[in-house]
């Protein structure tokens, strides 16, 4: 069976280029979910904030209520304490009431704390929800730019594909079955240019006897990877 280098030069063309753009075609989608995955992992670390945020707030609520009641306690022991009716009394009061105020005041230190806390939480949480805006403006940006990319990918691969139909019409009828086989299933995989004396597909050297055919515009099948060689255009066999 004989077929042109020039005509599987060509056909080899196609198919690299059908491979290109069908990867690129896939890439799409693949970018679209990667910002998908980033938006719901922001949101997640929002959702994850406001509760922290929220639980930090309810907390201090609790001290603060516990502060009012601490100072409720001790404005009633001065009240008791003005009315001590002996000295064992009157000082036990005062230690009780000293106690007390030093339990509040830690309190309050803790609050003051607290009430911090909560307030870089809050800076916290617009910084996220900015983080979060920026982040679905970028996805809805991909998705645009995705599909915009695809019509242009769908139009070109559609193009390639009427070329590859219109060329493979060129194969002859004995190269045929052999074209099925090895390209219709590895598409550009199935073929290689011979480089010097070599596969560019595998690189083993292709033995004398199959470059002479090669030269001689044989269709050959490299002994190492299967694949259909041709020679490169500055050492086409004059057809
Ligand atoms: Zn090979």
């Amino acid at each position: 069976m004989s077929v042109t280098a020039a005509a599987l030069r060509e056909l080899h063309r196609i198919h690299r280029q059908l491979r290109d753009l069908r990867g690129r075609l896939e890439a799409g989608p693949k970018q679209v979910k990667h910002r998908e995955a980033v938006v719901q992992r922001i949101a997640g670390e929002l959702e994850q904030a406001k509760a922290d945020h929220k639980a930090a707030r309810i907390h201090a609520d609790q001290k603060q209520l516990q502060l009012r009641s601490a100072e409720q306690k001790i404005r009633d022991l001065k009240l008791k304490l003005n009315a001590a009716s002996s000295n064992r009394e009157y000082q036990a009061l005062r230690d009780q009431i000293a106690a007390d105020e030093m339990a509040s005041s830690v309190l309050e230190d803790e609050i003051l704390e607290l009430l911090e806390k909560i307030e870089a939480m809050a800076r916290g949480i617009k910084e996220i929800e900015e983080k979060l805006a920026k982040s679905q403006e970028e996805l809805a940006n991909c998705r645009m730019q995705v599909a915009d990319q695809e019509a242009l990918l769908r139009a070109d691969i559609d193009r390639l594909e009427a070329e590859l139909a219109q060329a493979e019409t060129q194969i002859p009828v004995d190269f045929r079955e052999l074209y099925e086989r090895v390209v219709r299933s590895k598409g550009d995989e199935g073929m290689a240019q011979v480089e010097g004396e070599t596969c560019s597909g595998c690189y083993q050297r292709v033995t004398p006897n199959k470059m002479n055919q090669l030269l001689l515009g044989q269709v050959i099948v490299c002994g190492g990877c299967g694949r259909i060689l041709y020679l490169p255009e500055d050492r086409s066999p004059r057809a």
